[in-house]
Formats: structure tokens, sequence, C-alpha cells
């Protein structure tokens, strides 16, 4: 479309709450509310095209100030008054509005509109001079500030030095001469700082804050919060010109701030806070404390009445919860925006079933209402609300613990609720870790040399970095508890402390407790409770039960709207019987991922040695002889705990060198006993096979379907161990549905000579039994051929398991265990990922893949079985992608299965809701 057909500015009456993209959410719910009839005071809105239009080219769009002109001139005409008019002046509002919100990161300008000409007129038609020159004393605040770049501490302090001329304790004891002479002052300041007159004609001042808005979108500290809240930088914000009203006129004046339900808990009734004789930015400012909202009841009645009303028609048209801004001009109620407002996880899950009760909406909306990173964080253990409460109305009582006070908020990187000794190095935090203390690690930013420190870690604090730091990553990888970004806290790490606000000092050893759920840090150690949520899924609270709360029936409901619509089962990933009891409890419809090298670890390790040492035949098959027993006993276990349900059992997959000795350490040990002479025989051989082994990339060597066809009787005995627990179970009246699953297969020709064996091995259990059992056999899918070859392989598979750990590693050409903690932070940074393509499925490249896998594989066998078993499958987003290319199930760790059953719903809903429009 050409730049002249294109139109850039909406009334107010033109827009709707769907337009966001182009009136941003301001300017589309600004329109809403008009249309809706409720008081908005009237306006228009610049678009975000023509930001766009702004920001590439350098300047406004040429159509702009025509188009600007025609609706100043509509709006003067209906105010029947003109922009700064002398002797009854038009003031207006320019306020920043992009798609998504940026709280506090763009700009506004207030009182556009005043002169030194029109002042009087606003003092005379108010009936207030001390009202004309606060607000005069404002615009030249703001708009030095923002649109004209001077320093807002100078306006500030000479605010300060007025007030202590004045002996005044706020600013509402500055009189009107005060506030005259202050206005001098402010403008004598632009003057200096900016080299130029504060602008007195009241079109240029309004054009050049519109400027300043468009600018502030590239400002750093909303380029910052872009980044880390993974805004697109090229949305652009759209401008509202909006007439002013006036919250400052007097104690009949204010103006607040609400949310339709209390957006912490959840709870029906009046949240918010209300000041009286205020404009809107004294409240964010914090000048004065403001009242409870509940009170406006005594200041006006009438103006509370009228909000309660509009707070119920914004709730029934919008089915949500709303946060609203408003002001009350001399009794008069006007809104200044809505939105639907942000919540915390907990009163997400008890607004959806809310809203479902009082018939707002059904089941299906109410899963798109919570998601599953929200039911994962209600998950993780918190810190005890009652004594953080007790905290609260201040201190501790009973001094049961160090007191614990709360000294920073940062950003809440990584969920979950730590305690422990302060470190402020790895080294520190290893040794005390190992000597089985509880530590978090405190650095000003951490680096790949803090990995082992994290690792042995409770948690991990920093002063500096966002969501994306090497910190906050890394511990979202490892599941553990971060708080970065703590800025108000000042870590030295040479002299092993930090000072919070307040000289508050934190030496090494002192106790610390950090929240990565909501970003607190504390000092002294606060209670950790468990979730109430995992209580739930543990079946150790029942949701009917009379205790149980409010978020526990919430989840409890919409837990059984997704099991009612999904259609892909979910699966564990579990290796013992423990694991395998606690995913049924949390809803596990089998597993989907048995990793038999954890069979292999502890004691039996001496014995996989011994099969690797063998030299003989017959050592081999002793070895065999001694682990197969052993191995038939962990199956029975975990059929028993699945029985009923199907168990993959995957084949031994990793490198043998890692059942063996570590390099270096085995060689320095030869070495050394050498220089004694008295080298062990054993030892001698391990360091043999070692370097045997060694390999200088191991995920790409001898590992998965490799090594059981290179190492004879290795994949039988697993095979024969399988079969035995599955013949003892069947006499034992039990119900065992074992899969075989082969890993790390490139080419069908490895998997038909494995199933020929193994086929030949069930038979003969068979035989040995007289148990008729029957078991699938079928492979991951997990190498880049494998998926390009998968209509061939699955001529020999029942079932495809989508390896997307491995997959991820070989399409992209990187090492899991290496990269993460390398040049992962830099991409994140750099904006090549938007996100780990570890974390969450990469629908383009890895995605492509398992799609054309999924079609041929199936192309050649139409009932072939289907799932994922890499760490993708607990994931939200991936196991949307799941759903869409029609996998039969998703299978990951026991405690990611509620997360993976919400998402399999919500996927579900989400495709019947667009299928229906
Ligand atoms: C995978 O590669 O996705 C997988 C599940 O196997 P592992 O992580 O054990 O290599
Ligand atoms: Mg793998």
């Amino acid at each position: 479309m050409s730049e002249q057909a294109q139109k850039f500015v909406y009334d107010f009456t033109e827009g709707n709450k769907d337009l966001k993209d182009l009136l941003g959410g301001k300017g589309a719910n600004l329109a809403e509310m008009t249309n809706l009839g409720l008081p908005v005071p009237p306006g228009f809105t610049i678009t975000t095209e023509a930001c766009r239009v702004y920001l590439e080219s350098g300047s406004e769009p040429a159509a702009l100030r025509d188009e600007v002109s025609a609706h100043l001139e509509a709006l003067e005409r209906r105010m029947g008054k003109k922009l700064g008019q002398q002797d009854d002046p038009l003031l207006v509002s320019v306020r920043s509005g992009a798609k998504f919100s940026m709280p506090g990161m763009m700009d506004t300008v207030l009182n556009i509109g005043l002169t030194d000409a029109s002042v009087s007129g606003l003092a005379h038609q108010a009936g207030d001079e001390r009202f004309a020159w606060d607000s005069y004393r404002r615009l030249v605040q703001m708009f030095g500030k923002t649109v004209l770049g001077v320093d807002g501490d100078l306006f500030e302090e000479a605010m300060a030095e007025a007030k202590r001329a004045r002996g005044a304790e706020t600013d509402l004891d500055l009189d009107a001469d005060d506030l005259r002479q202050l206005v001098e002052d402010f403008k004598a300041i632009v003057l200096k700082e900016a080299g130029r007159e504060f602008p007195q004609e009241p079109r240029e001042q309004m054009d050049l804050a519109v400027r300043a808005v468009f600018d502030s979108w590239n400002g750093e500290r909303a380029r910052l919060y872009r980044r880390q809240e993974r805004i697109p930088n090229d949305l652009g914000t759209a401008v509202n010109i909006c007439s002013m009203v006036f919250g400052n006129l007097g104690p009949d004046s204010g103006t607040g701030v609400a949310f339709t339900r209390d957006p912490a808990s959840g709870h029906q009734g009046v949240y918010g806070d209300y000041l009286s004789n205020a404009q809107g930015e004294d409240v964010v400012a914090g000048i004065r404390n403001t009242i409870p909202l509940a009170e406006l009841e005594r200041l006006d009645g009438a103006s509370y009445a009228e909000l309660l009303r509009i707070m119920e028609v914004l709730e029934r048209h919008y089915l949500d919860l709303c946060d609203i801004e408003f002001t009350i001009e001399r009794g008069k109620l006007w809104m200044l925006q809505t939105r639907v407002g942000k919540r915390t996880a907990a009163a997400a899950f008890c607004i959806a079933t809310q809203l479902v009760d009082e018939g707002l909406i059904d089941e299906a909306e109410a899963l798109q209402r919570v998601n599953g990173s929200q039911l994962a964080q209600l998950m993780f253990p918190r810190f005890d609300p009652a004594a953080l409460q007790e905290r609260g109305k201040g201190g501790p009582s009973g001094g049961v613990a160090a007191p614990a006070e709360r000294i920073a908020w940062g950003i809440a990187a990584s969920p979950g609720a730590a305690v422990g000794k302060a470190v402020f190095d790895s080294y520190t935090a290893v040794k005390w870790s190992r000597s089985g203390e509880k530590v978090i690690l405190i650095r000003r930013e951490t680096n790949p040399d803090d990995l082992n420190g994290m690792i042995a870690a409770e948690g991990i604090l920093t002063s500096r970095g966002g969501k994306t730091s090497h910190a906050a990553v890394v511990a979202r990888g490892m599941g553990k508890t971060c708080v970065c970004g703590a800025e108000e806290l000042e870590v030295d790490t040479k002299r092993r402390r930090m000072t919070a606000p307040g000289g508050v000092v934190i030496e090494e050893g002192d106790t610390v407790s950090i929240d990565g759920s909501t970003g607190r840090v504390y000092t002294g150690e606060v209670p950790v409770v468990p979730s109430p949520v995992v209580e739930y899924f543990e079946g150790r609270m029942h949701a009917g039960a009379e205790d149980a709360d409010e978020l526990v029936r919430a989840v409890h409901r919409i837990m059984a709207y997704a099991d009612r619509v999904r259609r892909l089962r979910v699966r564990a990933n579990a290796d013992n019987a423990e694991d395998a009891a606690r995913a049924r409890r949390f809803g596990a419809q089998g597993i989907g991922l048995c990793r038999t090298e954890h069979m292999f670890l502890g004691e039996r390790r001496e014995l996989v040695e011994k099969l690797i040492l063998a030299d003989t035949e017959e050592e081999r098959e002793q070895a065999l002889a001694v682990l197969l027993p052993l191995q038939e006993d962990d199956f029975v276990e975990l059929f028993e705990a699945m029985d009923g349900l199907p168990v993959t059992v995957r084949l031994l997959d990793p490198p043998l060198h890692e059942f063996l000795p570590d390099i270096t350490e085995l060689s320095v040990r030869v070495a050394l006993a050498e220089a004694r002479k008295d080298a062990n025989e054993n030892d001698l051989r391990l360091l043999q096979a070692v370097h045997k082994l060694h390999e200088q990339n191991p995920m790409l060597g001898l590992r998965g379907v490799r090594l059981g066809l290179v190492i004879p009787g290795l994949f039988t005995m697993q095979v024969r161990a399988i079969a035995r627990a599955v013949a003892r179970r069947l006499r034992a009246n039990g119900d065992p549905r074992a899969e075989i699953m082969i890993p790390l297969v490139g080419t069908v020709q490895e998997l038909e000579l494995v199933r020929e064996e193994a086929e030949q091995v069930i038979d003969e259990v068979r035989g040995d039994t007289g148990v008729d059992l029957s078991l699938a056999l079928g492979t991951m899918i997990e190498l880049p051929r494998a998926a390009l070859t998968a209509g061939q392989i699955a001529e020999a598979a029942e079932f495809f398991s989508f390896g997307t750990n491995d997959l991820t590693q070989t399409v992209w050409g990187f090492s899991r265990d290496d990269v993460e903690a390398s040049f992962f932070t830099a991409y994140l940074e750099k904006g090549i990922f938007g996100v780990s393509p570890f974390e969450t499925i990469d629908r383009d490249g890895v995605g492509a893949l398992v799609r054309q896998a999924v079609r041929e594989g199936r192309g050649t066998r139409p009932d072939l079985k289907l799932g994922v078993c890499g760490e993708h499958g607990g994931d939200p987003e991936s196991v949307h992608f799941f759903h869409e290319v029609g996998l039969d199930y998703v299978s990951c760790s026991p405690f990611r299965i509620p997360v993976a059953r919400l998402e399999a719903g919500r996927a579900a809903a989400e495709a019947v809701g667009s299928d229906s429009r």
C-alpha cells in the first residue's frame, strides 16, 4: 500500500481492542472503552505503522502532519476549545503504547498545550491558580526530561530546594507563587541544559513529544526490556493523544489504579490504590503514600460506585481480570487505561475456574488462560508464606531461626526457594558443599568457569545480568534456583562479602535465602515448604478435602479439563520402580524411556568393567551371566510398577568408557604405582582398555546400536532379561507391556540385524518358560540419517521414539555437554536463539526432520506408534509441536508429567477452537 493511501491516525471512536498491532495495547483498549460508552476523555491514536516509518526513515511519514491536524481540529471542535488557547486552553497528554505492555519503559508527557500565555487562562477556568502553575511546572519538567533529554535530577533538586526554602513537607505545601517561581527555575534549567527555550508554541510541543515517544522505542531501557521479554524489536509503538483530565484539582480529585480481582491470589474484590489531589505519575513515583482503593468509598461514594459498575462492565466484556487506571476530576470519574491484567501463576488457575463458574468462559477457554510454565512454577518448593507475612509485619516472633529480612529484589530467573551459606567463588562452593554445607553462590555475574560452583550450590545469586545472562540460562538448564540482576547488591568477591541497601553486610558463611520465583533475596533462613500442588499430585492432598486450598481445587479442575480433551498420551522417562511409581501418581500412562545404563552404575560398574576387559569368549559370557539375573530383577520391578501400561526399555546406549575410570586419574595412578614399582595388573589392563576406548568425540563414536553390533552378547543379554521378566510377570498374573527400543540407529540394516538376534532370543525364552509372550521392537529416531530414511526404517520397527536430544545436537553439529555454558549465552544475547534448542524444539530444523520422519514412517506402516522421549517431551511449547505433527505420546521426566498433560490438553483445545473459528 502506498504511504499516501495509509491511515496513520485513528480517533478513539474508530478503533477496537483487536487492533493492538496497529494501535498498541493502550490505544486499542481506549477505543474499546470509548465504544462501550465508558467515560474516556476524547482523543486519537497515531499508529505503530507511523512509528515504524519514522524509525526506518528517520522522519515522520509525509501525510502524518495533516492527518494529525485534522484529528486535532475535530478534537478541538468537540471540546469547544483549542490546543493551548489563551483564555481556556485545551491540554492533551501524549502517551506511548506498544502492542505488548512495557511498563515504564517508554515516555509520556502530560499537560501539553500549557504556555506562559495560557497558564493564566487555565487558572481562571479552573478557579485555581495553584493548580495551573502546578500543571505547568509538571509539563516543563516532563518535557525537559523526556523530550529535551535534560537530566531529571536537576528538576528534582530544584523542587527539593523550593520545599526546603519553604519548610514544605510535600509538594502540596507549595503555593501558587512557589510554583510560579519553580516554573521559572525549570525553564532556566531547560535553557541551560538543552540550549533552547522551552517551546511556547502548543503544536510544536505536541509534535516534539510525539517524536520523543517514537524515539523512546529505541531507548536503552526499552531495548533491554524487549530482549528480556522476547518482544520483537521491529514492532514500534503507537502514540495516544488524549484530552487531559485533572486529578490535581483539589481534594475532590485524584488518581488511582485498580484490578477487578486480586492479581496475586485471584480473589474477587476491590484491589488498588488511590492518591488524592494528584496526577498519574505521582502514584508511580511514590511521592506520597497512596491509600487502599476501598477507602475511596468514604471520600467519594458516587465515584466509587461508578468505578465498581465500570469494573463489572469491563470484566463481563473482556471476560477476564482487567487492570485499570483512572482519574477523578472534581467528582467526575474518567477511565485512562485498561487491559487484561498480568497475574501470578496461582491467580491464573483460580481466575480461570472462577470465570467458568460465573459462566463467562467455557472449559476450553479456561485451558487457554493458564500454561505449563505457570504450573511448573507452582510445583517448586517455596518459602513458607506464613513466615514471610510475619516478617512483613515488622520482624519475626519466636526467633526460631536467625531473622530473615528482605534485602533486595532482583530478576526471577529460575524458580524455586533456596537457602544456604553465602559463598563468593566456585572453589569455596565446591569445597563447602563437599563437606555437607548448603551454599548459595553469589557473583556479580557468572561465566563458564563458575560451572562447578553452580552445580555444587543450592542456588545462584548475581547482581548483574538479565533473564538471558549466563547465570540464568545455565541455572534454568540445571533446574537450579537463580535470582539474577539484583542490582541493589554490591558484590565484592575479593573481600568475600556483599552490601545491601541500608548498609547491611553479608559476609561469607552468613545464611541467605533466595526466591527464584519472585526474585526476592533475604538474609537469614526462611523456612521452605513443599508446594501444595505437588502434595496434591503425589496424592497426599485431595482436591475435595476440607483443607485443600482454592489453588489445589483449581489445579485439579483444570487438569481434568486437559485430560478430557487431550489426544497425546503422556509417558515418563523413568529407570527404576520408585520413579515409575511416582510418575504413575503424576498421571503417567506408561514409560517412554527406561535408560538401562543407569542400571549398571554403583557396584554393578565393576561387572561391566569385567565385561569390557574380557579377553576370551568365556570370560565375557561369565560376566554377562552375572549381569543377566540382575537385569531381569530390575525389569520385573519396573513392569510391576507400571503393570498394565507400556514400558519402553532402551538397550544400552552410552560409550563404554563411561563405565571405566577417568583416563587422567587412572594414568596418574598407574604412573605413580610404576614409579613405586608396585603397579597393579588389573589397573594396567584397565588403562589399556581405557586407551583403546578413548574417543575424541564420544557422542559420535562407539555407542547405541553400534555397541550391540560389535560387543557380542550384550544386547542379547538385555533382550533375554526383558523377555524373562515379562514371562515372570505373566506367570504372576501381571500385565507387562514391554517394548524394546534400539538407540542411535542410522540405517535399517542395523535394526534388522539386531531384530533378527532379538527374535531368536525371545523364541528361546518362549521355549524355556513355556509362556507365550510377545514384545514390540522399535527404534529411536535421533540421527538425521534415520529421520531421512524413516520410510525404510519403519519396515523393521513397530514404533519410533524421537530422541530429540541427540537429534538436536546432530542436526546443529554441537554437543549438548559442551556448548550450553560456552557460546549459548552469546547466541541468546545476539538473538540467534530465542531459547536454547535443547529446551524448546527447533521447529524449522529439527522439527522439519521430525515431520518428514512421521510422514514417511507412517507411509510405510500406517499403524506405526510414534512418541518422543528427548527433554522436549516435557517442554510446553514443544508439546504443542508434537501434538501438531501427530505423535501418539510424549515422554518426560516424572516431575514434568503434569505440565505435559496440561499442555497436551491446551494444544487439543486450541486446535478445536481454531477449527470452529
Ligand atoms: C535423546 O537423544 O533424545 C534421548 C532421549 O537419549 P539420550 O538423552 O539418553 O541420549
Ligand atoms: Mg539419545
